[in-house]
C-alpha cells in the first residue's frame, strides 16, 4: 500500500527537504512494504564563526546537506598579528571541542563551527648596523630585512624547542659576533623579551710588513698585530761597499718620508724601504739618503758669459733623460759663484761645497759650486778651447757632484775611454759638456 501523505519535520537549525530510503526519496506513492526507516534529508545552516576574529561565513543555500562531508572549508579567518589561526572547533573555547575538518559530516546537532586561536608572540633578531644575514634564516625565521629575522611563535612554545640564530647566519667586516641566548622557559603570554640584537667587537687582522732593500736583498716580510712597535728591525744586506742607514717610509724619489723605528707602529700593511750610503763600487756614485734630483740653485749675479754657462749646464741635466731636475730659485739655500781668483790648486777649475748635510728638510742639501775664472779662462787658451764650453762642461760637473756623483780618477779603466763621463778629471773640456749615457745610467740608478 502507498504511505500516502508524509509527515512533516522541522528543526531550527536546518530546512527539511524531503524523506528518503536508502540515499533515495520517497513520496506518498512509496510503497510500504514491512516496517521500514525512512530518513528525513535537510539542508543544514552551517555557521563558521570567526570568533572575535575577522572571516567567517553562513552557509545556508549550499548544496551542504546534513548527515553528509562538508567536503570544504571557509577561508581562514584572522585576528591581527597576536594571534594564530588554529582550525574550526565546535566549541568557541580555546581547548576541547573537536576539530572540525573537510572529511567531517553535518549533524543537525550542531551547525555553528568556531574558529580557534592560539596566541601569539612575534620574535625579532638584529643583526645590528652593518651587518648581514648570510645564506638562509634559520628554519622558522623570515629575513624581513638585511639586518631583522622575525618569527612568531606560540605562546606557551618552550624556548628551546626554537631554532636559533647563531654566528654562522651572520656577517660584518673585520668584526666577531656575539649572538644573544634564547630565555629559559615557555614564551609567555606577555612580557618578557622578544627582540634581540647581536653584539660586536671588532676583530683585528695582523698586518704584513714588506721590507724593500731597494736592491740589497729584501728581508722576508713580517706578521704581526696592528698598531704594536716594530722592535728590533732587520738589516737588509748588498755586498761591500755600501753602509745601510736604516729604514724609511718611503723609497725616497719623491718624498723623503720618515726614519723607521723600533717604536714604530703600522696600522695596515705597510712597504719600508732601506736608505743606504754607498761608497762606489766601480760605479762611480754614491748617494745620500737626504738627497733629491730636484735642485734648486739661488740666482747669481756675476758675468753674463758665465752665468749663460751656468743656465746651459742645467738645461743639459734637465734634458738628459734622467729625473734630475735643476733650476735657479732665489729663495734656494744652494749658491753657485764665480771666483776671479784661481785658487792656489793647479788646474783646478770649479769646486763642489757641501755646507750643511744634515738640511734635508727641503729636500736639498745646502751646497755651494764655483767656478774660478781665471782658470777656466787659462785653460781654454792653453789647450785652445771656448771658454764658455769649458765653463759648460766645469758647471755640469759641480752639478754631479750635487746629485751625488763623484769624481771620476784619472786613468781608470771605465770603458768608452776617458770622455765617458762629465765626471773624468781627464775628459776634453770642450767636447764633452753634457752628462754622458754612464752618467745618466749612475744618476737614475742613484733615483731608482
Ligand atoms: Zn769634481
Amino acid at each position: 500500500m502507498a504511505l500516502g501523505p508524509l509527515p512533516a519535520s522541522t528543526s531550527p537549525n536546518g530546512t527539511f527537504v524531503q524523506w528518503t530510503r536508502y540515499g533515495s526519496p520517497i513520496s506518498e506513492n512509496t510503497t510500504m512494504t514491512g516496517t521500514m526507516e525512512y530518513v528525513s534529508h535537510w539542508i543544514a545552516d552551517v555557521s563558521w564563526d570567526a570568533n572575535h576574529g575577522v572571516g567567517g561565513v553562513t552557509w545556508r543555500d549550499e548544496p551542504l546537506v546534513a548527515r553528509q562531508q562538508i567536503g570544504r572549508l571557509p577561508p581562514n579567518p584572522t585576528w591581527g598579528t597576536t594571534n594564530r589561526f588554529a582550525g574550526w572547533w565546535t566549541t568557541p573555547a580555546a581547548s576541547g571541542g573537536t576539530e572540525i575538518t573537510a572529511q567531517g559530516v553535518i549533524t543537525l546537532a550542531q551547525t555553528r563551527f568556531y574558529a580557534r586561536w592560539v596566541p601569539i608572540r612575534t620574535l625579532t633578531f638584529n643583526a645590528g648596523t652593518g651587518a648581514t644575514w648570510t645564506a638562509n634564516p634559520p628554519a622558522g625565521w623570515t629575513r624581513t630585512s638585511s639586518t631583522q629575522l622575525t618569527r612568531n611563535v606560540d605562546v606557551g612554545t618552550a624556548w628551546n624547542t626554537i631554532t636559533w640564530p647563531n654566528a654562522s647566519h651572520v656577517s660584518r667586516a673585520n668584526h666577531t659576533p656575539t649572538i644573544p641566548g634564547r630565555p629559559v622557559g615557555i614564551v609567555p603570554a606577555t612580557g618578557g623579551q622578544t627582540s634581540w640584537t647581536v653584539t660586536w667587537a671588532v676583530t683585528t687582522p695582523p698586518v704584513t710588513i714588506t721590507w724593500n732593500a731597494q736592491g740589497g736583498v729584501n728581508p722576508a716580510s713580517w706578521t704581526r698585530p696592528p698598531n704594536t712597535p716594530l722592535g728590533t728591525l732587520p738589516t737588509p744586506a748588498w755586498g761591500t761597499n755600501r753602509d745601510f742607514r736604516g729604514w724609511n717610509t718611503t723609497d725616497g724619489r719623491n718624498a723623503m718620508g720618515a726614519a723607521v723605528t723600533a717604536d714604530t707602529r703600522p696600522i695596515g700593511n705597510t712597504t719600508y724601504w732601506a736608505r743606504w750610503h754607498d761608497y762606489g763600487s766601480g760605479r762611480r756614485h754614491r748617494r745620500n739618503w737626504y738627497q733629491s734630483p730636484t735642485i734648486r740653485i739661488q740666482q747669481t749675479h756675476f758675468d753674463a758669459p758665465w752665468q749663460g754657462a751656468l743656465g746651459t749646464a742645467m738645461h743639459n741635466w734637465n734634458v738628459s733623460a734622467t729625473p734630475v731636475r735643476v733650476d735657479f730659485a732665489t729663495s734656494s739655500r744652494n749658491t753657485a759663484v764665480v771666483m776671479p781668483i784661481s785658487p792656489n790648486v793647479p788646474g783646478r777649475l770649479g769646486s763642489f761645497e757641501a755646507l750643511d748635510q744634515n738640511w734635508s728638510l727641503l729636500l736639498e742639501n745646502q751646497f755651494r759650486i764655483r767656478l774660478y775664472s781665471h782658470s777656466v779662462a787659462d785653460y781654454a787658451a792653453r789647450n785652445g778651447f771656448s771658454a764658455t764650453n769649458v765653463a759648460v762642461s766645469v758647471w755640469t760637473h759641480e752639478i754631479g757632484h750635487a746629485l751625488g756623483l763623484r769624481d771620476g780618477e784619472i786613468g781608470q779603466p771605465l770603458g768608452g775611454g776617458r770622455n765617458n763621463s762629465i765626471m773624468n778629471y781627464d775628459r776634453d773640456r770642450d767636447d764633452v759638456r753634457t752628462p754622458q749615457p754612464f752618467d745618466r745610467q749612475s744618476v737614475n740608478w742613484i733615483y731608482r
